[in-house]
């Protein structure tokens, strides 16, 4: 029997078996387990190898993405840090260029030291990634809906000029989450979450996955997780499994209110530009105005959270060019479009229209500033 996602966000992974009949995985707070005679386990030696608490979440995630296989990591980037351990020296990444700042930095600052080659392309171009693909290429990233601009890549159509090539495709599905889009379906060969956001959606826990369907991929991955060991450790799975547990009714609301809030900046004088592709939780917008007055609008909200991250029950927001995107150096910023002005808010659970009466506030106070500038 199949069952459909909500039915695989609850039980998935969950030992109904198990001796005391606990209806949520225990988080089993052991670094080692008990073995019968050397090298033989009831299922578990060493926790860096596998946990029980741990292989509930890694299973529980496989299932959301509809694939066999998942890994669960001590954050997004030990996530993002494993599957590029397949790669080794003269090998060629070709990637979005409008990523997340801490996949960037690593690329380009981590992995390129060790000989690995990255080419930056807009994705949103099927045939601007295929272009890009080399005889050592190895890998195809992508991220869709990218951060923090929301543009959309094709990932079936990307995946399939790589396939053709032989080139592995990676797709980080943290924006969408497996709720609104399941890139393995779509012929990618990996997808890797940052846990932390819209899966765990409390702002309690880091964590990150990678999940595949590719049993030599696992393989070479689960081989690599033990021996990195950024694994997380079980209070931290309990939080993410039990954040699962409300991720597609949270993903739902969330998406109706980033649409309202979307619609509401769209019409708002002090906008510049809005992006928001039409589903998912985020919306990024530009205000018309430099670097100082968005840095000014920033704290005159009141119900909003001033901080980095998204996809919690609480509304976030960032100023991407001084915050996430820091590290990213200012001429790449302005060439993918990353304006001085851009604001980028994830939506929470909060009712809507508080939300949107805080930005009518916030926005008022910079209209009232530039008349009078
Ligand atoms: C946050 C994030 C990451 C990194 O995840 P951490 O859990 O912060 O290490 C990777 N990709 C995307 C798209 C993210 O938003």
């Amino acid at each position: 029997m199949s069952y459909r996602f909500e039915t695989l966000a609850i039980h998935a992974g969950h030992n109904d078996d198990d001796p005391t009949g606990a209806v949520t995985t225990p988080v089993y707070q052991s670094s080692t387990f008990r073995q019968q005679e050397p090298g033989v386990t009831s299922g578990f030696g060493y926790a860096r190898t596998d946990h029980p608490t741990r292989r509930a979440l890694e299973e529980n995630l496989a299932a959301l993405e509809g694939a066999r296989y998942g890994l669960a990591f001590a954050s997004g980037m030990a996530a993002i840090h494993n599957v590029l351990s397949i790669l080794r020296s003269g090998d060629h990444v070709v990637s979005t260029q409008d990523l997340y700042g801490g996949a960037w930095r690593i690329f380009t600052k981590y992995f390129a030291k060790f000989g690995i080659e990255f080419t930056f392309v807009d994705a949103g171009d099927a045939n601007a990634a295929g272009e890009a693909l080399r005889p050592e290429t190895k890998l195809l990233w992508l991220e869709t809906p990218s951060n923090p601009l929301l543009k959309l890549t094709d990932i079936a159509a990307c995946a399939a000029l790589a396939k053709r090539r032989g080139v592995v495709t990676v797709v980080d599905n943290t924006f969408a989450t497996p709720v609104l889009q399941q890139p393995l379906a779509l012929g990618a060969d990996i997808v890797v979450l940052s846990t932390t956001k819209f899966i765990n959606g409390h702002s309690d826990a880091l964590g990150g996955a990678v999940i595949t369907n590719d049993e030599a991929l696992f393989a070479e991955l689960k081989f690599f997780q033990n021996a990195v060991g950024a694994v997380p450790g079980p209070q931290d799975c309990f939080l993410i499994q039990r954040g699962i547990r409300t991720l597609a009714l949270r993903v739902e609301r969330q998406s109706a209110s980033a649409e309202r809030v979307a619609r509401y900046l769209r019409q708002h004088e002090a906008v510049a530009r809005v992006h928001y592709p039409g589903f998912g939780a985020i919306v990024s917008f530009e205000l018309d105005a430099d670097v100082e007055t968005t840095r000014e609008f920033t704290k005159s909200l009141k119900l909003w959270t001033l901080a980095e991250s998204l996809g919690s029950v609480k509304s976030l927001f960032c100023h991407p060019p001084t915050m996430t995107h820091a590290s990213v150096e200012p001429e790449v910023r302005r060439r993918v479009g990353i304006a001085d002005g851009l604001l980028r808010l994830s939506i929470g659970l909060e009712h809507v229209d508080d939300l949107i009466d805080d930005l009518e506030q916030g926005l008022a106070s910079v209209t009232l500033e530039e008349k009078s500038a």
